[in-house]
């Protein structure tokens, strides 16, 4: 049985269906990415995977129906929606942001556990403590957002589109660290319009095309996927 088990997932904006009927399984202890093009669906299906939009179907974390229980076990899913801007509270610390992260963490020990992770995976995270997160770069403003996020010491950590506007440079580094993350035990599903680079990190992948899964498969087979190559990895 997957972690999380997502079935027949529908979302309705008014009347546009974004999200038509699907379905997609999260194996523990991988990486699973969410592709396609703009407007596909892809943040809908995060969101409503988490409860932030009504949605119908069914969506199971472990054994437990968390579709329609507003905040019940989605707070344990380690959501960083990176919606332009990252959601970082700009006015507080980096040390402060990542103590919010950790407001379900009651034990002072596990607490200081998550904190030495997060800060061994992100060691600018660290250094950087004591500054406000506003004056950090777009780069390291995601690195306190996916840390902030694992304070929680999330099941299943839900990125949406972690690369966006950052440098190739910088994006490798982040991707190099959900690896490691990965490798850590960390459930991972991945929201990309970086096809090709996400692929090379994920264990499997599915594609949204108008609200439906077009295709889905092992990460290393979709990487060689004529259709997919065509549609999105062709001139990159
Ligand atoms: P992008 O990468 O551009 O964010 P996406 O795959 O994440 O694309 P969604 O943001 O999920 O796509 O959008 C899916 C469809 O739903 C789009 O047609 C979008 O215009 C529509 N949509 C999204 N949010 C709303 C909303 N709040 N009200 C009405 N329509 C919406």
């Amino acid at each position: 049985m997957a972690l999380l088990e997502v079935r027949n997932l529908q979302v309705n904006y008014g009347p546009i269906q974004a999200v038509k009927g699907i379905d997609l399984d999260v194996e523990k202890g991988t990486l699973v990415a969410l592709l396609g093009a703009n407007g596909a669906g892809k943040t809908t299906t995060l969101r409503a995977i988490t409860g932030m939009v009504k949605a119908y179907g069914s969506v199971h974390l472990g054994e437990t129906e968390i579709l329609g229980q507003r905040g019940y076990k989605t707070a344990r899913m380690g959501v960083n929606m990176s919606p332009e801007g990252r959601l970082i509270f700009a006015g507080l610390t980096v040390e402060e942001n990542l103590k919010a992260g950790a407001y379900c963490i009651k034990s002072a020990k596990q607490y200081q556990k998550n904190m030495d992770r997060v800060q061994e995976l992100f060691p600018i995270l660290r250094e950087r403590r004591r500054q406000q997160a506003g004056t950090l770069s777009g780069g390291e403003q995601q690195m306190l957002a996916i840390g902030r996020a694992l304070m929680a010491d999330p099941e299943i950590l839900l990125l949406d589109e972690p690369s966006l506007g950052l440098a190739p440079l910088i994006i490798q580094d982040i991707f190099k660290t959900l690896q490691a993350i990965r490798s850590e035990g960390t459930t991972i599903l991945m929201v990309e319009q970086n096809a090709l680079a996400t692929l090379k990190i994920a264990d499997y992948g599915y594609v949204l095309e108008l609200g439906k899964i077009s295709m889905h498969g092992p990460a290393s087979q979709l990487v060689r996927d004529e259709r997919l190559i065509e549609a999105y990895l062709g001139n990159k």
